[in-house]
């Protein structure tokens, strides 16, 4: 079976590895379909890491997959062989504090795929054949796309953000940056009830599909600064923020137009520290609150894409075959020409 392996910037291998022969009693075996590329493993890609995390070893990446599950363990009782499943990347201990309290995505011991945060690093899921629990793999309806299911990871991170919000129902709300997250949030917004959904991004092609997902109204707050700043008025016009893009002018943006006492929800994660008008946030009596992975959300993401709720279709923008994948992660890293990227693994 083949795996892709980050071993430095811009050193990107399709490498061979032995495909597992031996499973425990709740191992589920998925041979993987669709994989996205998310800003995560660009980073990896580009830069060998983000902010603290850095590679210190080869690590397979991906965490956005979906697949088809090809054998089971003997105690597996949730899928059978056949089943098509997305598959949670997400693996908390179960036994910790955190994890006790129901909120597993702070689990002092979590493993998540692809990601560097803990030595050794936690090997990814861009590879034709995956193993993972039985819990990880959650079936799809029938008519949904492995495409489709492979963007239930980074929906679920932003359903958890509406979360944090405390509620949007009937909310005037602003979206800051509109890349795939962004886009997903505006998905998850609409589907949560909001009332009215301005979207920013510094990309015009992005932010036409920003409007196309559901954005009443977008800002290219680049090239007109003026127009996301009307919403300053009478200090501030948003129930609810959503910052996507990690960078200080957003979210400096963001509290300028948010109204006193609302929330703005932090989920893009910057390169560094970041300055923030502090003043504003006292004055205002704002609340910044952080959102980080998901837990029950996973679930639920799967559950609005099967039904329909949440069409994700508009934001792939192309799958290329694993073979091809610095080309795929090229084209990612192109916000002007990409949103989302997936690879095939046929
Ligand atoms: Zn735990």
């Amino acid at each position: 079976m083949r795996r892709l392996v980050i071993h430095a910037p811009l050193d990107l291998r399709v490498e061979e590895d032995a495909e597992a022969t031996v499973l425990g009693p709740q191992d589920v075996l998925v041979r993987i379909g669709a994989g996205g590329i998310c800003g995560s493993d660009l980073h990896y890609y580009r830069h060998g890491g983000f902010g603290t995390v850095r590679l210190k070893q080869p690590m397979v990446l991906g965490h956005e997959v979906a697949g088809t599950v090809s054998a089971v363990g003997a105690m597996v009782k949730r899928v059978r062989p056949g089943d098509r499943v997305a598959v949670n990347p997400s693996q908390p201990c179960g036994a910790c504090n955190y994890c006790a309290a129901g909120v597993a995505n702070h689990c002092l011991d979590m493993r998540f795929y692809g990601s560097a945060m803990r030595y050794p690093h936690v090997q990814g899921a861009f590879r034709d054949v995956l193993v993972c629990n039985e819990a990880q793999a959650l079936p799809i309806a029938s008519h949904v796309s492995l495409g489709q299911a492979a963007f239930a990871e980074p929906l679920a991170v932003c359903l958890h953000a509406v979360r944090q919000s405390g509620g949007i129902k009937d909310k005037r709300v602003l979206v800051t940056g509109s890349g795939p997250i962004g886009c997903l949030l505006i998905l998850a917004a609409r589907y949560s009830g909001a009332r009215e959904i301005v979207a920013t991004d510094v990309v015009d092609e992005t932010l036409a599909i920003a409007r196309t997902v559901g954005a009443d109204q977008t800002i290219n707050a680049a090239a007109t600064p003026e127009k996301l700043k009307a919403f300053a008025a009478n200090k501030g016009t948003f129930d609810v923020g959503f910052e996507a893009s990690g960078s200080a002018e957003a979210l400096t943006g963001a509290i300028d137009v948010v109204k006193p006492g609302s929330t703005i929800v932090q989920v893009g994660l910057s390169g560094g520290a970041l300055p923030i008008p502090l003043n504003m946030i006292v004055s205002k009596e704002l609340s910044l609150r952080g959102s980080f992975r998901f837990h029950p959300e996973f679930a639920e993401a799967v559950d609005a894409i099967g039904t329909g709720q949440i069409d994700v279709a508009p934001l792939l923008t192309r799958t290329v075959p694993l073979q091809e994948a610095i080309s795929a992660f090229e084209l990612a890293s192109d916000r002007r020409r990409a949103m989302k990227v997936h690879l095939a693994f046929d």
